[in-house]
């Protein structure tokens, strides 16, 4: 899950990050509310973390504005205002929730993945393609009866895969959803994550669930189609 993060507080967003990061999310920070609109057209975010005091356009303007543009992704806004009116004017503005700070990073993911639950048709906590599962509260996956831990990355790969199951996602796609603004395009991490991915879920079953289509890009699913 690619987020962008907007919050003009360095320590603040550095915690934010970090925290994120070790949930295995991919973030983008963004310090100011004026730059929001071009950060959202230049990538596919997934849900974006709004703070409502910042430099530039505050939150509340910088969600009407997103909506104005159609852009329909989860707007999380965080604040340290806890008013009843502000509350409400942050949800009227096109927010889907609110959180106040300080917070704990386990509620902002848990939030998290209630609002990616929200915004999809498939209500499930726990993701499943044939006997494979993945849960995204524990980072857990499992196949069969055999638990299999994942790193950051691989479990960010596997959940892009597993929300879009029996479709070929191409590179670009995949990168989008699982890679921040500092990945180098013409870079292999991909082929290597994927490499990873198979000797951890498809290694001695007979039916493998990773599967390439040649020069579009990957997809996991329990029929072969070539
Ligand atoms: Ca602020």
């Amino acid at each position: 899950m690619r987020v962008l993060v907007v919050e003009d507080e360095p320590r603040m967003a550095a915690l934010i990050r970090q925290g994120l990061e070790e949930e295995a999310y991919a973030v983008d920070v963004v310090d100011n509310g004026r730059d929001v609109l071009l950060w959202v057209q230049s990538a596919e975010y997934d849900i974006v973390l709004l703070d409502i005091m910042l430099p530039g356009m505050n939150g509340l303007d910088v969600c009407r504005q997103l909506r104005a543009e159609g852009f329909n992704m989860p707007v999380l806004m965080l604040t340290a205002r806890d008013t009843l009116p502000d509350k409400v004017k942050g949800l009227d503005s096109g927010a889907d929730d609110y959180l106040v700070k300080p917070f704990a990073i386990e509620e902002l993911t848990a939030r998290m993945r209630a609002l990616a639950r929200r915004d999809s048709s498939d209500k499930r906590t726990v993701l499943s393609v044939a006997d494979l599962t993945l849960d995204p509260a524990t980072k857990l996956a499992q196949r069969g009866d055999q638990i299999i831990e994942l790193t950051a990355k691989e479990y960010a790969l596997l959940e892009t895969l597993m929300r879009h199951p029996n479709q070929v996602l191409s590179r670009d796609q995949i990168i989008e959803h699982v890679w921040d603004m500092a990945f180098e395009s013409g870079s292999k991490l991909i082929e290597v994550y994927i490499y990873a991915l198979r000797k951890k879920i498809d290694a001695g079953h007979d039916v493998k669930l990773i599967q390439t289509a040649r020069g579009l890009g990957y997809r996991i699913g329990d029929y072969e189609t070539d």
